[in-house]
């Protein structure tokens, strides 16, 4: 499932390659749910340049020139791809865009197997909308640190748990939630009200730099190979995982540990990651 760092991917890629493009033709495949009046759809879009993308969480947020946006998410599978038109023919395509600037010809394509995800035209409150509805980004500056560990100081539940509840923290899920607490030497069951302070300072430290090393190498793309960019590339910060399926601990030597926590799959190292 993309996770913060594929999501800035898609999303600065779509800005550097789309804005100023408009859109020339659109089409919606009837069975895609997320757009139930088609027609409608394909009449707001018409005709509209892009004038910028930004990304809320894990939220797309593509601008049009009339003020309205693209909602798109990706949720477990969804792919957004840019192609060249003659690369379109046999393409898997929920929504296909057809896009000009001046001669250039693209297409962008959404396709979401499992249909989690979303390509939606939406209105401007969606901007406020999601504005405020997550917790804190562990790439984002100035944080509060002393506002946040209060908040979450007192809790029983397993740090990890806090790491991917998005209304307390945003961006980390599984893969770099279990890399982030590895890199503070964590154990993922550890409950948040025996994590120090200066600890706490620790792990989103930890998160920030995995997030930021995930933004470097365009995403981790799994064996299952269901994450690819815009261009249809993987990411390769899967190479560089320190524990996430892994057997061996790079620091210690000892055996890599796994279980289930929240239906997750869950490795840490045994000796490296105290149980506080
Ligand atoms: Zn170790």
């Amino acid at each position: 499932m993309p996770e913060l760092p594929e999501v800035h991917t898609v999303a600065s890629d779509l800005k550097k390659h789309i804005v100023g493009f408009t859109i020339k033709k659109a089409a919606v495949a009837e069975k895609y749910i997320k757009i139930t009046d088609k027609q409608q759809f394909i009449n707001n879009v018409m005709g509209r340049t892009f004038t910028d993308v930004q990304r809320i969480a894990k939220n797309i947020l593509v601008a049009l020139d009339d003020g309205n946006y693209l909602h798109i998410h990706l949720a477990m599978t969804g792919q957004v791809y840019l192609l060249e038109p003659d690369q379109v023919e046999g393409r898997k395509a929920h929504v296909t865009l057809h896009l000009a600037r001046d001669d250039d010809h693209k297409v962008l394509i959404f396709h979401d197997t499992r249909m989690f995800g979303r390509l939606v035209h939406t209105a401007p409150n969606i901007i406020d909308q999601l504005t405020g509805k997550y917790g804190t980004e562990p790439i984002a500056r100035n944080i509060d640190m002393q506002a946040l560990y209060q908040k979450l100081k007192n809790r029983k539940i397993a740090v990890k748990s806090i790491l991917l509840d998005q209304h307390l923290i945003t961006g980390l899920g599984n893969i770099y939630a279990t890399e982030a607490l590895y890199l503070a030497g964590i154990h993922p069951l550890t409950p948040m009200k025996n994590i120090s302070y200066d600890k706490f300072v620790e792990l989103m430290s930890a998160a920030k730099k995995v997030l930021e090393q995930g933004i470097k190498h365009r995403g981790s793309t799994l064996p299952d190979k269901s994450y690819v960019d815009i261009f249809g590339e993987f990411g390769t910060q899967q190479e560089h995982f320190n524990v996430y399926l892994q057997r061996k601990c790079r620091k210690c030597g000892s055996e890599i540990s796994y279980m289930q926590l929240g239906g997750r799959g869950t490795y840490f190292c045994p000796t490296c990651q105290a149980l506080l």
